[in-house]
């Protein structure tokens, strides 16, 4: 029988060798090999400035707390993702106020976003996710953020490289958040980046990252002034991206554009082989194909497949193919069901994907007899 797992990471690249230069340097925490990353990573997203954290959540927690965003204030963020986009918010005293999503992307749409404006107009900010690797709709979004006074935080930790009318995300909102987690579209073990435009806003967040120290980590380590000499001027974090972690980022976005094309491969065989499946809804493309990361495929069983989604599930295991769900929504979520006294209801659409939602195996190491095996085994399952 075959086994597809649903993730598999590539490091077949100069991954070792780049860990093996830190190994050998002697020094192996916060330095050069990060310092290198940051700047392909701004160079890459064309922000102005990069800063490296050894996750996405430290990375959403700097911005949320650059933002200055404190005990109190609300803040909008999509009913359909990951609790890190939504847990930071408490670190700070802060509530989310969690908005539907549009059916076909599960992407915050304009239109749900000034709705959720109007009816909570004292919130600060806005964390968008660009869902499954799909960039949202930033020049309405933004028009509606400006209309409103509201800041815009991106979770891009799906968005790495997506580009949003050509241009890469990174750069549209106050701060952008990228992810390296393991099974991300690349990857550094644990990692993280925050990119944005603002001087000020960058200058606090290396701040914060190490401690609250007023001189940042390069500073430190390029300074004739001594390393030792520093003052405190907050209570910070510990959230410095080590090099052994940067050394494989940078071997790993060397190879960021062709993983992204092996993913929109899989993508394309997967509409090829399932569109026009009653059962089955694909996901919504609105930009080129080659806009879009990739990172997740998640298609839909719709309330005309016979069988469910955890069935469904079930029957891909028995077949030996991995698969995932993204996500079940923060509102079932026991934390914030009862904390915010949230119900289904008011997400009409978040439910309905929740309901029918799986994410198959796209990646680059997938191959086509592999891609072919899982498309007929789906069609198999749902005509039982
Ligand atoms: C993975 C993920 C995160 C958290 O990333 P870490 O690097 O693991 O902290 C945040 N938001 C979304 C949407 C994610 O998928």
């Amino acid at each position: 029988m075959k086994s597809i797992s649903y993730a598999k990471v590539d490091c077949s690249g100069n991954e070792l060798k780049y860990v093996a230069e830190v190994l050998s340097s002697g020094w192996l925490t916060t330095a050069g090999k990060t310092f290198e990353f940051e700047k392909k990573i701004a160079e890459a997203t064309g922000a102005k400035f990069a800063c490296a954290v050894n996750s996405c959540t430290a990375a959403l927690h700097l911005a949320v707390d650059a933002l200055g965003i404190g005990p109190g204030d609300k803040v909008l963020v999509p009913a359909m993702t990951f609790t890190a986009s939504a847990e930071v918010l408490r670190y700070v005293g802060a509530d989310p106020v969690f908005l539907d999503v549009e059916y076909n992307t599960a992407l915050l749409s304009p239109k749900i976003l000034e709705a959720g404006i109007r009816a909570n107009p004292e919130v600060k900010a806005v964390i968008i996710v660009h869902f499954g690797g799909q960039a949202a709709d930033m020049d309405g979004i933004i028009a509606v953020c400006r209309k409103y006074g509201i800041k815009i935080i991106e979770d891009a930790a799906h968005a790495f490289p997506t580009r949003y009318n050509g241009k890469m995300i990174g750069g549209f909102g106050d701060l952008t958040c990228f992810s390296f987690y393991a099974n991300k579209t690349i990857t550094t073990g644990e990692g993280g980046m925050i990119t944005g435009n603002d001087e000020a806003l960058m200058k606090r967040i290396k701040i914060m990252r190490l401690h609250g120290i007023n001189r940042d980590i390069w500073n430190r380590f390029t300074s004739n002034a001594p390393s030792w000499e520093y003052d405190v001027v907050a209570p910070g974090f510990k959230y410095n991206l080590p090099d052994i972690a940067s050394a494989i980022g940078l071997a790993q976005l060397e190879r960021a554009e062709e993983f992204r094309q092996s993913r929109q491969r899989c993508a394309q065989y997967y509409y090829d082989r399932l569109s026009g499946l009653p059962e089955i809804d694909l996901p919504s493309i609105k930009c080129p194909m080659e806009d879009h990361s990739w990172h997740i495929f998640p298609i839909i069983l719709n309330d005309k497949s016979r069988i469910d989604r955890n069935r469904f599930i079930e029957l891909m295991a028995e077949a030996g193919i991995g698969t995932s769900v993204h996500y079940k929504p923060l509102y079932r979520m026991t934390y914030y069901r009862d904390r915010y006294g949230l119900t289904p209801d008011n997400f009409v659409n978040t439910e309905r994907i929740w309901k029918g939602c799986v994410s198959l195996p796209i990646y680059g190491l997938l191959g086509q007899d592999e891609l072919t095996y899982i498309s007929e085994k789906i069609k198999e399952i749902i005509s039982k």
